[in-house]
Formats: structure tokens, sequence, C-alpha cells
């Protein structure tokens, strides 16, 4: 759904790049990934070396691309970014690879869409530095093999498990990403109207960070509305009670939650008494591609804790039911 101003993928409006942060300094949170990567950034700097190959995996909008970028900067060399479903075929990433410079990063973003011709020739990039390719049809063809300078690929992917093993198993440094605390979002927030120069009192902050889901790209576009609503309403300052404002008029409420959210909760609630429920069934029930439903609804849901992924299906926990101003039906005995 367009209208979903919660919706964690990228949209035109988000002028993201002003926001980015540049180095693995100013990067807030992810603690553990930030330090294992300047580890093995110092180690491939201090040995001249590529970087080896990194995976980063977790849910849309938690800095994947930016923490891409910056690993490229710390590194001081090239990036160069493309995405699974943009290369079509075998010859364009050929292409791309072989015009990289020593050691440059290469990101791709949704690795998991690349086709799979194209996948495959990415195994022995990857693993030798060389390119297989085949010239020419029929009984004329043949094979010919390139060499490639030393390079880092950078692969994001919304979860590892999408990867095909075989692609998997060539990254050296797996990295997840996990949906940042309220504090972290607070400083992202704080970072973000400095730059933006806006008057942002820190229970404003504290009030956007909330509701953003734990996801950085959904804290800077709440931000951008809420600045919307108070220059409008001609607020000097933005505190708690005018981003609480600007909030409820974009239905985003208390727990960060919007229509689309509350209407899957509701189903579960009013059409399978609160699960369990096969995803496929919820799919149907709100017209919504499984993928929206897996990977954009559920993720923060569960990790609200208003409900759980079990082997029969979705289940609602009590909080859900709470959060819905509902009754939790009485467990059946038999
Ligand atoms: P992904 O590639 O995981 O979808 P991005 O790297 O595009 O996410 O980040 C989305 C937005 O959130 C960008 O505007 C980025 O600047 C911002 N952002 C992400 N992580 C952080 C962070 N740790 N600190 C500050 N801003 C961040």
């Amino acid at each position: 759904d367009p209208e979903r101003v919660i919706a964690p993928d990228r949209k035109p409006e988000d002028i993201d790049a002003a926001l980015r942060p540049q180095r693995l300094e100013e990067f807030v949170g992810q603690e553990s990934a930030r330090a294992n990567l300047r580890v093995f950034v110092e180690a491939a700097k201090s040995r001249g070396e590529a970087l080896d190959h990194v995976l980063f995996f977790g849910p849309p909008g938690l800095g994947k691309t930016t923490l891409a970028q910056i690993v490229a900067r710390e590194l001081g060399v090239g990036f160069r970014a493309t995405s699974g479903p943009v290369i079509a075929k075998a010859g364009d990433l050929a292409a791309i690879l072989t015009n990289l410079e020593p050691n440059d990063v290469l990101f791709i973003d949704e690795i998991h869409r690349l086709a799979p011709a194209v996948e495959e020739i990415l195994y022995p990039a990857m693993e030798d530095r060389a390119l297989d390719i085949m010239i020419g049809e029929g009984p004329s063809a043949r094979s010919v093999k390139i060499d490639l300078p030393p390079f880092t690929l950078v692969g994001a992917t919304t979860r590892s498990g999408l990867l095909t093993t075989p692609l998997r198993d060539r990254f050296g440094i797996p990295i997840r990403l996990n949906f940042y605390t309220p504090e972290e979002l607070e400083q992202v927030i704080a970072r973000a109207a400095r730059l933006l120069v806006m008057p942002l009192e820190a229970d404003g902050a504290a009030e956007i960070a909330r509701r953003s889901r734990g996801t950085p790209r959904i804290a800077g576009r709440l931000l951008r509305r809420v600045r919307d609503f108070a220059s409008v309403a001609g607020n000097a300052r933005i505190d708690a009670v005018a981003a609480d404002r600007a909030l409820m008029r974009l239905e985003v409420d208390a727990l960060g939650l919007d229509a689309m959210d509350r209407r899957y909760l509701g189903v579960i609630a009013g059409d399978y008494a609160g699960g369990p429920v096969g995803v496929e069934t919820l799919a149907a029930a709100l017209s919504e591609p499984r993928d929206t439903i897996e990977e954009v609804i559920e993720p923060y849901l569960i990790q609200i804790g208003l409900l759980a992924r079990t082997a029969r299906g979705r289940q609602l926990n009590g909080k859900a039911w709470a959060h819905l101003g509902l009754d939790a039906p009485r467990p059946a005995t038999d």
C-alpha cells in the first residue's frame, strides 16, 4: 500500500542521502555489528587487501545500505551499488564486475532476488575472482575465463534464509541487523532534527522514537511529517504534545501501529478467534501479498510481543487483545 506512512521500504520522498551517517562513529546502535566491522575493516586496510564479502540481513530500513556505504568509505575504496532484480543477465553482472577498481565495494541490495543464471557467475567471482563466461552459441560456443580485481561484495537481504546455501556460504562476514531500541531511535531522530534545523524538544524526539517501529527509516519519515504538521500549526517548538497530535493525524497509534497493522490484528481476533491461523489464509483475507505480511507487518508485531508465529500458524498474545481494546477469549476446555 503506497499510502502507508510507516511502510519501511524506500520511498522517493525519503531524502535519505542528507541524513545518512557517513562514518561508523556516527552510526547509532547495532553495537556488535559496528564493533566487528571496525576490526575487519582495520585488518583489511592494514594488509592492503579487499575486505572479505559481507552479508547484511534484517528488516528493511535498519541501515544495510548505509552501512555498506560506510564500509567503503572507511576502507577508502570505491562504492558501486545495484540490486538483485535490476541485474537481468549474466552479462550485466560481468560488465559491473570487470569495471571495478581493486578492493572496491560492490553492493547488491535484495541479493536473494538475483536470477539463478546471474547468481551462478557470482560463485567463482566471489571465490576465485574469476569469471567463467560463455561466448557465442551452438557448436562455436566456448567458455572464457576472465580474472577480476580483488573486490568486496556486500549483499543485503531481509532474511538470510532467503539465500541459496551456495551463495550464503560464500560470505565470510554475515551480519544481522536488529530493530533499534527507542533510546537509539531518539538519538537518530535528534541527529536528523539537527541536520534539518528543526526545533525538536527531547520529549518530542522520544514520542516519535516510541512510535517508529524500531526502524530509522520510519523515524526519519515520521519526523518530517511531524515537522509539516508543526509548521502548519505554527508551533515554534515541537514537543511530545505536538508530535502526538501529528502522529494521531497520521493514524500512527501509541505503539507505532497503523491502520494496516490493526486490520491484520483485527482479522485474527475477529475472524479466527485469535488464531492460530496460517499466513496464506491471512494473505487472502487481507488481500496482501504473503511477502508483505511476513516481511513488513509481522516482524515488528512479533518483536513487541503482540503476535507469535507457531507451527500451526499466527496467534495473538494477550497484549494484542489489550491493544485492540478487546477481551481475549477464554482458553477452550476440552
Ligand atoms: P536498509 O538498506 O536496511 O533498507 P538504509 O540504509 O537505506 O536501510 O537506511 C534507511 C534510512 O535510515 C536512511 O535514511 C539512513 O540514513 C537511516 N539510518 C539507518 N540506520 C541509521 C543509523 N544507525 N543511524 C542514523 N540513521 C540511520
